[in-house]
């Protein structure tokens, strides 16, 4: 406690009502719920078991679980919650699948499943193949701010929302029988349940005593009901957050949320810190310069004790080429140079397409790194027709996994057959699994045919039968071996090399499913619970990587939220990439300037911006411009570089340096 300021210190001994950390990067709000935490154990003697924290990702998670554990010592920390939304809410849906109508070992749809899913409706009910990703976000958007299918129907007004509002009553229709629930629902599923069944709801709220909120910013509507509900007339929590860093407002996130806890609980204690443990008062003053853009409700001064610090580079690059080039070999040098490990440095950047050239001048000059985002391990090929093998043993009702496994190797059942087979589910109203081994699916199908699907019927069955008497992940070694997966790999694969990497992910799957066992202190996993949390993992932790090795991490400034390293290269500085272009053209740059404010407070020593003065972009090379943020931020922080030759980035440069010039001129 004695490391902690005051005002932390107040905000962590107060646990007598609802109370809200409101406060700027770097200032330890995710450091007072970790000390929160601690607290409630060790001095108020609350079970951790009774402790629910909800933070934004499945990293933050681990570390504040591994942090709480360094601060509680002796196994007092057993039984603590830190999750994301996500998994509380899936927690909350397998513990009460009974009464919502599940069975165990219910399967979670992922963006891809729930695509492909909507495609087929579409094509089915309304011959339909376009407009798909539109009715998407439509279902995403309406189940997020907690719109039933009938409501939808019923507010339908053009013949475009009515279709919406159709798709939506037959894909949770078609969910429910599949007994699966989409990425929206594992939120929405649990507010549902309360609000209908009160008895169900005061049970969690006695099994949470004090709940604690990371991020509250970024929280959409059906989480902070969620989290209103659990909290109950009691209030016991603790919600922290910085508005300045709500950058997620595009995926539903409210903001508001966070004047509304005020009006929700009229007895809200509201702590603010100023003080910035995290950056140099260099990097904190351009911060403060550029949010002061933004209007504000609530005034925060972030100040610092770290010195004022390096000047903050802006480098002026003739192309994206060069821009590349000129950020590894930046790094190539402060590593030999200066001695610095490279995990302290980070790159970040607008769009996931941006790290492409990146990644190549960093192999090119051998400096590792990890880039989160990108292609998932998750959405690899073979890592999904294995989790539509494990999906499908755990829950029979999957069609959509056995449609993607039945010829995955091959089984010579055709598509002739898997319609029959797929009428008789239909007139039966049982799933596809269920229905090889019925009786009377004889009559519609050939003998050889029926065998076919028989085979792989019995096959999975005994598999399913082994899992629950052996130990499982021997048991489904043993089943790839036994599909020679290697084989089909192989056989798929342009080359060896190839085939033995993808082999090696199915491995590593397995190991992830192991440790996602033993990693359980409860002794609650099981192997279905486990299989569920990885499905989870993969949709949330896309970026998320197990290991955390000597490497330069790159991504998304999204993604940087709640991070923080000492040396941060703020990449493709310009007009139409930062702020976005879709932002620009919708009037509404002050999401990307929070984006940006994100993105300089994760530096702790210095940053580096970089820019290009022109860009290849749909097969066109265009003139850039440097970015307006980069006219906001002060003056005599920033110190530019670049090269001579490129007199029309300088051009432009200088006539934007003029412009805010005029502009500072005009403030003061
Ligand atoms: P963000 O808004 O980016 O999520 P935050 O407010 O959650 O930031 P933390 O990540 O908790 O801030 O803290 C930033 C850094 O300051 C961390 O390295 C943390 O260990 C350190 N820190 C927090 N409080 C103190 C303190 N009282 N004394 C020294 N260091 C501190
Ligand atoms: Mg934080």
């Amino acid at each position: 406690m004695s490391t902690l300021n005051p005002r932390q210190q107040e905000a962590v001994r107060y646990i007598s009502g609802p109370l809200l950390v409101l406060a700027g990067a770097g200032s330890g709000k995710t450091s007072v719920i970790t000390r929160k935490i601690a607290y409630l154990v060790r001095e108020c003697g609350i079970k951790a078991q009774y402790i629910v924290a909800v933070t934004f990702t499945n990293k933050a998670a681990r570390e504040m679980k591994e942090r709480v554990g360094q601060l509680i010592k002796g196994g007092d920390a057993r039984g603590l919650t830190v999750s994301t939304f996500h998994n509380l809410g899936l927690n909350i849906i397998r513990k009460e699948h009974k009464r919502l109508g599940y069975k165990p070992g219910f399967s979670i749809f992922d963006q891809q499943d729930a695509n492909a899913l909507i495609t087929d409706l579409m094509h089915r009910d309304y011959g339909a193949d376009d407009g798909i990703e539109g009715i998407q976000s439509q279902i995403s958007a309406w189940k997020n701010d907690l719109v039933t299918p009938e409501q939808a129907l019923a507010q339908a007004k053009s013949p475009a929302e009515q279709t919406a509002a159709s798709v939506y009553t037959h894909y949770n229709r078609t969910l429910k029988a599949y007994n699966a629930v989409d990425f929206d629902d594992l939120i929405l599923i649990p507010v549902v349940l309360f609000r209908e069944h009160p008895d169900v709801l005061e049970k969690w709220q006695f099994r949470i005593r004090y709940m604690l909120v990371d991020e509250y910013q970024d929280t959409n509507a059906s989480q902070y009901l969620l989290v209103k509900m659990l909290v109950g007339n009691q209030a016991r929590f603790t919600v922290v957050g910085d508005d300045d860093q709500s950058i997620y407002a595009w995926r539903g996130a409210r903001p508001e949320n966070l004047a509304q806890l005020k009006e929700d609980f009229p007895s809200l204690k509201v702590v603010m810190l100023e003080q910035n443990y995290r950056s140099t008062s260099r990097i904190l003053r351009a911060a403060n310069t550029l949010i002061a853009n933004n209007p504000h409700v609530f005034e925060k001064q972030l100040w610092s004790e770290l010195g004022y610090g390096d000047p903050i580079r802006v480098v002026r690059c003739r192309n994206e080429e060069a821009e590349a080039e000129r950020v590894a070999t930046d790094i190539q040098t402060l590593h030999l140079k200066h001695k610095l490990a490279w995990r302290d440095i980070a790159i970040l950047y607008r769009g996931n397409h941006q790290s492409r050239l990146i990644e190549l001048k960093l192999q090119h000059h051998q400096i590792p790194y990890h880039l989160s985002g990108g292609t998932s391990f998750f959405s690899r090929q073979e890592v999904k027709d294995l989790m539509a093998y494990f999906r499908l043993l755990v829950n029979q009702d999957d069609d959509n996994a056995l449609l993607r496994v039945i010829n995955v190797p091959r089984r010579e059942i055709g598509p002739a057959t898997l319609e029959k087979l797929g009428n008789y589910a239909n007139d039966r109203q049982v799933s596809l699994f269920q229905a090889c081994a019925e009786m009377g699916l004889a009559e519609h199908l050939e003998p050889r045919y029926l065998e076919r699907l028989q085979r792989f019927q019995r096959w999975l069955d005994g598999i399913r039968t082994r899992c629950a008497k052996e130990e499982p992940i021997g048991v489904l070694r043993d089943m790839v071996l036994d599909l020679d997966y290697e084989n089909w790999i192989r056989q798929n694969c342009s080359s060896d090399e190839i085939a033995a990497k993808r082999m090696g992910n199915v491995w590593f799957l397995l190991d992830a499913l192991k440790t996602t066992i033993e990693r359980d202190e409860t002794g609650e996993t099981d192997i279905e619970d486990a299989i569920s949390k990885l499905v989870l993992r993969d949709m949330l932790e896309r970026h998320e990587e197990e290991e955390d090795t000597d490497r330069v991490q790159l991504m998304t400034l999204h993604a940087s939220k709640g991070l923080e390293y000492p040396h941060v290269y703020i990449l493709g500085m310009e007009e139409e990439i930062l702020p976005h272009r879709s932002s620009i053209e919708a009037d509404s740059v002050e999401e990307e300037r929070r984006l940006a404010y994100v993105g300089i407070t994760r530096a702790k020593r210095n940053l580096t911006f970089t820019f290009a003065a022109r860009r290849r972009q749909f097969g066109e090379v265009i003139d850039c411009l440097p970015s307006r943020f980069l006219d906001e931020l002060p003056k005599e922080d920033l110190e530019w570089e670049g090269t001579d030759d490129a007199p029309v980035e300088q051009k432009q440069a200088r006539g934007r340096n003029a412009l805010a010039d005029i502009r500072s001129m005009l403030k003061s």
